[in-house]
C-alpha cells in the first residue's frame, strides 16, 4: 500500500530531528485507491482505503545541535 515518507536530519548534539522532506511512495497496485494506477471511476469497496503507516527515514546525521537549540543557546548566553 501507499504510504508517506518523512525524511529527517538527525542532530545528535541535542537528539532532535528536523523534517526536511515529505514524500509519498506509490505501491502501483490496481486495488489501492491511493495508487497512480488505480482507476478513478472504480467503486470497488475491496480496494485498499487507507494508507500504510508513515515511514520515517534519516537522511543525514550530524553531531551538531539543531538550529532551534543553537538559537536558544545563543539567546540564553547573552
Ligand atoms: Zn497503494
Ligand atoms: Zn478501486
Ligand atoms: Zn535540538
Amino acid at each position: 500500500m501507499c504510504h508517506r515518507v518523512f525524511e529527517h536530519n538527525q542532530f545528535r548534539g541535542c537528539g532532535h530531528k528536523q523534517r526536511i522532506r515529505t514524500g509519498r511512495t506509490d505501491c502501483y497496485r490496481l486495488d489501492c485507491i491511493f495508487s497512480a494506477l488505480h482507476p478513478q471511476n472504480c467503486v470497488n469497496p475491496a480496494c485498499a482505503q487507507s494508507m500504510a503507516p508513515d515511514e520515517e527515514t534519516v537522511t543525514y546525521v550530524t553531531f551538531a545541535k539543531c538550529p532551534a537549540c543553537r538559537e536558544a543557546e545563543a539567546a540564553g548566553s547573552s
